[in-house]
């Protein structure tokens, strides 16, 4: 077990704890957002066959050769070609078919011409310039060939993967289970949101708060319990969830004071503790572990740092179990809207908000920055980086920062 271990060693020892969970289908019109557990390879082509883009004459180019304003070419119309419909009729010389858009090229035509630029009655097509070989024609294939690797195990379905899938007819693809993470609070203090908190209890925010983080990532939060500050409750709620769900995460009780049970209930749930303590700030009281390849994260009461630890370490194992190729936060250079004048002992984690000023990205900073402030999450995206030692950091600042 490692103490205090820096942000990038704990969140990489919480990421190789974390295992993909098992895969499922799930129907395609249900599946925006879920992450694919297989390669999408394109077993046919897209377009499935040569196609007219347009409303339109096709005809063989050679005919045109000589077409123009003073010599104008004239062709008999074999057919019409609507969208859906096969053609009945090889175009040979002088002969071409109308065809409407996204109808089949006629064998033996090799261009298409759009009716706007002909003069034409039922039987004749009249051609005043000469076509390419090849001309207004979409190629089958020509958007996927057999055998493109489309997406990759571990992308999420986007609307792109979505509409390619649908192209290649899956219509339940093979995508990552829901990760259940089971959340618990540990408190003597708490009482629940729908409760009046009587003279020295307060409600209960962070189950609230990672409810709605947990949702908002694609996995599924499930509710196991508040435990009052003794180990044996909280062992028993972490044992539930355990046996229920994939992970589990619970807040409060993991300083170094006399109630601060959790570790020890940890280890008494059998869970072996990787780490204890994250040299960051907020988010620095931190202790988690693993227990047949399910990870547990202890969280500070702090609603702050606790999401701060929750963003920083836990997200990125949460990702990998959910199947996420790349499960690491994407990072952004900002500037700093305002001026922040504390010193960073250790890395510290600032809170704030994206904004887009003159193409430029600035993250405002939430108003209070201290690990207890609760409001400092409402609109906050995105999280930035003071490394370990600076001074205090005047506006304009470039830092590394991370969308959550
Ligand atoms: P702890 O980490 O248990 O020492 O708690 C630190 C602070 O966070 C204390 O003021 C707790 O009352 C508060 N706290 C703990 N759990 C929660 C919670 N679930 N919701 C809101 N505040 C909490
Ligand atoms: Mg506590």
């Amino acid at each position: 077990m490692l103490n205090n271990p820096d942000y990038v060693t704990a969140r990489g020892i919480l990421l190789d704890a974390a295992a993909a969970v098992g895969a499922e289908q799930t129907p395609l019109s249900k599946s925006g957002g879920r992450v694919l557990a297989r390669d999408l390879t394109a077993a046919e082509p897209v377009p499935p066959f040569d196609r007219s883009p347009y409303d339109g004459y096709a005809l063989r180019a050679s005919d045109t050769v000589h077409a123009s304003k003073k010599t104008p070419v004239t062709l008999r119309v074999l057919e019409e070609i609507p969208a859906g419909r096969v053609p009945a009729a090889a175009v040979k010389e002088g002969t071409a078919a109308k065809v409407l858009t996204g109808a089949p090229i006629p064998e033996g035509a090799d261009a298409v011409i759009k009716y706007e630029r002909t003069v034409f009655t039922d039987e004749t097509v009249t051609v005043f310039c000469p076509l390419a070989q090849g001309e207004n024609i979409v190629r089958a294939g020509e958007d996927v060939r057999r055998g493109d690797v489309l997406a990759h195990s571990g992308n999420v379905i986007d609307p792109g993967t979505a509409g390619a899938l649908a192209a290649q007819g899956v219509t339940a693809p093979l995508v990552y289970r829901v990760p259940k993470v089971g959340i618990l609070s540990t408190g003597s203090e708490l009482v629940d949101a729908g409760e009046v908190p009587r003279p020295g209890k307060i409600r209960n925010s962070n189950r609230h708060m990672l409810e709605a983080a947990l949702t908002s990532m694609g996995c599924e939060p499930v509710w196991l319990g508040t435990a009052e500050d003794s180990a044996e409750k909280i062992c028993a709620l972490i044992q539930r969830g355990l046996s229920e769900c994939d992970a589990v995460i619970s807040t409060g009780g993991v300083s170094a004071g006399d109630y601060d049970l959790t570790p020890d209930a940890m280890e008494k749930a059998g869970v072996e503790l990787l780490f204890r303590g994250v040299d960051m700030k907020p988010g620095m009281a931190c202790a988690c572990g693993v227990r047949n390849g399910k990870i547990v994260c202890g969280l500070s009461g702090n609603p702050a740092s606790s999401m701060t630890s929750f963003y920083v370490v836990a997200v990125p194992a949460l990702k990998k179990m959910m199947g996420y190729r790349s499960p690491l936060p994407r990072e952004i250079q900002v500037k700093l809207s305002q001026d922040f004048d504390k010193e960073s002992h250790s890395t510290r984690f600032l809170r704030g908000r994206l904004e887009l000023k003159d193409g430029m990205a600035w993250m405002a900073l939430s108003k209070n920055q201290g690990n207890v402030v609760l409001s400092s999450m409402i609109g906050c995206d995105m999280m930035a980086l003071i490394p370990a030692g600076s001074g205090p950091v005047s506006a304009g600042t470039v830092l590394r920062g991370f969308f959550l």
